[in-house]
């Protein structure tokens, strides 16, 4: 489920100057591979979504996408307001109150959209927390069809949500102003939800009772979600930090986000090239099952088959570059000398970087540039030439990120590298799948730790591509020496000028001692032994892990099928479960203040530490709690719990008892802690319930 944004992004021209210019041609429907959603008399299929004082009708369209179907939204319907039209022309245009309009359009009326189809989807899964009032939506429909009140209908069908979190700082979170919240949701909240403004602002807001905090989405979707995962390793180790003030006293490790590292879709962007060498090495279907008999047939593919692959996917890059290269300067308005020159630049047998993304900041894509003078002798090596393509968009509302496009465009003007360096313009899919199957080196240099994944440098390894990256997102996981090359250290530096030098250096450092040579040190039929080795380390090892094969294989079994379970689980019984769940937390946050721990006894013997604490639950139902003993651990991911059983009643006191745990003495007793956390049958903790007690 998407919005229709019939403006897209916007496109991009760059000027004489370097000035990128900003367009936004009109993409009419009736060319574009989408159809409109028909009821069964043939009338449009509609949503009406309530704004302040007026309603706004969205129109539904459907996208087929292989065999699966694509519903998107767009308000440019003749029965709205002028003004309401545009709602959903652009994307990331506009202010704060476009961009609210347009998360209650994607969150409230795409959940009814799936609704009037008739689909009641069982999973429901949160592509970042710009879609999470679609869990209010979702919980406002369950309410009415079974009369259960707000609370318990989102604890019965938040069980069936997902939500994937995508960004790495926290200003990356979608947050609003509480009066435009008010203005937008207040009514919604009163009359759709059953609920009063404070319960609407607390599913936001860290603090509850703090009347300025924003609205965060983040936390909404946190809110009503039973899973939360981010999308690589070390970005989970990121998330857990970001979200670690919703899980106070808990250990920042516990905080319950897990990940689910991203892929791509390998088919799109493999050349035809490389598409007949993995059919003849691993046959057609290898992309319909599981990937992990790939590895061995990469690894038998000759050296010369290899190279071939390379020289090829170079050659068509080149030819499609001179022809779109001398289209873009003619349209720049450049004088017809230099787009002829344009027609023969690059070369089909020089080593050619790709360096193509979104200009921002976090980015670095100016990093290349530090020591313009020794980059530019890199590329016009007569003896080892290098050659670079590259491309990108900045924000239309980013100065900075436009000034890096320019200083791209200078920088190629100034040195006279036009043969040698192009700038093309106008960075979308199609000119990243050319790219992806044309270069040698794809290279990326973000500012560690806020690539959240990165994906584009997964494109490059099917066609034979090589990464030179940042240990960043999925580059920190998949990097080894045999496969590619890496820069930084591996740590965090923040934005410190004397560390983006330093890694400046480093990169000149690999291109010019390690890259350039392994690249031009031939065997006696021309090829590059130690390159051609690299190549398939990369493609056997790297191909079948990053691929959406591997990606949506774990959201399915480890995300979608318990998800689906839980949320049936809860829902039977017209909601049954949520109603406990809500019961549950009731309890716990009537009664936990009063719940402690009295004595611990240890004793240590033949091997074993025997613990026994007691512990005064007053009246709260031991069933609601579990009471265990924490150790950390080295790595600091997965730490020890062992579960204390309780041995028997204490005498004299209502709600005592002893609990009591025997473990190995590997580990000195003093390593462990009893704590007391909530538990209700299948309920996550601490996500739902994030009470916890420490025995010291
Ligand atoms: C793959 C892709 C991206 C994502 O690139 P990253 O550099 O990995 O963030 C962005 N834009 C386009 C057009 C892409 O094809």
């Amino acid at each position: 489920m998407g919005l229709l944004y019939q403006q897209g992004y916007f496109r991009q021209q760059i000027d004489r100057d370097g000035n990128q210019q900003a367009f936004y041609p009109y993409n009419d429907p009736g060319q574009l591979p989408i159809m409109p959603l028909r009821q069964s008399n043939g009338e449009w299929l509609r949503m009406e979504i309530a704004l302040p004082g007026y309603t706004v009708w969205l129109r539904a369209w459907q996208v087929k996408v292989g065999r699966r179907k694509l519903y998107l939204l767009d308000s440019n319907d003749p029965a709205n307001l002028p003004v309401h039209r545009g709602l959903t022309s652009e994307l990331y245009g506009g202010g704060p109150e476009l961009r609210l309009k347009q998360e209650l359009a994607l969150g409230i009326g795409g959940w009814r959209l799936l609704e009037a189809l008739g689909l009641n989807p069982e999973v429901c899964h949160l592509n970042e927390g710009h879609a999470a009032f679609a869990l209010l939506e979702r919980a406002r429909s369950f309410k009415d069809k079974t009369g259960v009140p707000f609370d318990a209908a989102l604890a019965a069908t938040r069980a069936g949500n997902v939500f994937t979190t995508h960004t790495a700082v926290a200003a990356g979170f979608d947050r609003f102003a509480p009066e435009l919240i008010s203005r937008y949701l207040g009514r919604y909240a009163t009359e759709k939800l059953g609920i009063s403004h404070r319960e609407l602002f607390a599913l936001g807001r860290q603090n509850p009772d703090d009347m300025h905090e924003p609205f965060n989405m983040a936390y909404l979707a946190m809110r009503g979600s039973g899973a939360v995962n981010a999308v690589s390793r070390l970005h989970g180790q990121v998330s857990r930090d970001l979200f670690s003030p919703l899980f106070r006293r808990w250990p920042i490790n516990e905080a319950p986000v897990t990940h689910v590292t991203n892929g791509i879709h390998v088919p799109t962007w493999e050349s035809s090239a490389a598409d007949e060498l993995w059919a003849e090495a691993c046959g057609q279907g290898r992309w319909l099952g599981n990937t992990e008999t790939l590895a061995a047939k990469i690894e038998a593919i000759p050296d010369v088959r290899l190279w071939e692959l390379r020289t090829t996917g170079r050659t068509v890059l080149v030819e499609d570059v001179r022809t779109r290269l001398s289209r873009q300067l003619t349209a720049s308005g450049y004088e017809p000398e230099l787009v002829e020159r344009a027609r023969h630049v690059l070369d089909p047998n020089v080593l050619t970087l790709g360096f193509a993304r979104r200009f921002a900041t976090y980015k670095r894509p100016n990093l290349l540039l530090h020591d313009p003078d020794r980059f530019a002798r890199l590329l016009t090596d007569s003896r080892r030439p290098v050659q670079l393509i590259i491309a990108g968009k900045a924000h239309p509302a980013d100065g900075a990120g436009q000034e890096l496009v320019q200083q791209w465009i200078q920088f190629i003007k100034r040195y006279h590298l036009l043969p040698h360096a192009v700038f093309m313009s106008d960075y979308d899919m199609r000119l990243a799948q050319r790219l992806v199957r044309g270069v040698d080196l794809w290279i990326n240099t973000p500012r560690r730790p806020w690539e959240a994944s990165g994906t584009s440098g997964m494109k490059v390894l099917v066609n034979g591509g090589l990464n030179l990256s940042e240990l960043d997102g999925w580059w920190a996981e998949a990097y080894s020496p045999a496969v590619g090359w890496a820069l930084g250290d591996g740590r965090e530096h923040g934005d410190d000028p004397a560390w983006d030098a330093h890694e400046a250096d480093q990169l000149y450092n690999l291109l010019e001692q390690h890259v350039i040579p392994e690249f031009y040190t031939r065997d006696a039929n021309g090829v590059s032994t130690s390159w051609v080795a690299r190549m398939r380390a990369s493609m056997a090892r790297l191909t079948p892990q990053f691929c959406t094969n591997r990606t949506v294989r774990e959201y399915t079994h480890n995300y979608y099928l318990p998800a689906a379970q839980r949320y049936h689980a809860r829902a039977a019984d017209r909601g049954a479960g949520g109603v406990e769940i809500v019961r549950w937390k009731r309890e716990l946050a009537e009664k936990w203040g009063s719940i402690r721990f009295g004595e611990l006894h240890v004793s240590t013997a033949e091997n074993a530490h025997t613990f026994q604490a007691q512990v005064y639950l007053n009246a709260l139902d031991p069933a609601m709690v579990r009471v265990e003993l924490f150790a950390n651990t080295l790595d600091g991911v997965t730490p020890i719990r062992i579960e204390m059983k309780t041995l028997r009643k204490l005498a004299g006191a209502a709600g005592g008892y002893a609990y009591g745990a025997t473990i190995d003495s590997a580990r000195p007793a003093s390593d462990y802690t009893p704590r007391i956390i909530p538990r209700w049958s299948d309920a996550a903790v601490p996500l739902e319930a994030d009470y916890i007690l420490w025995q010291r």
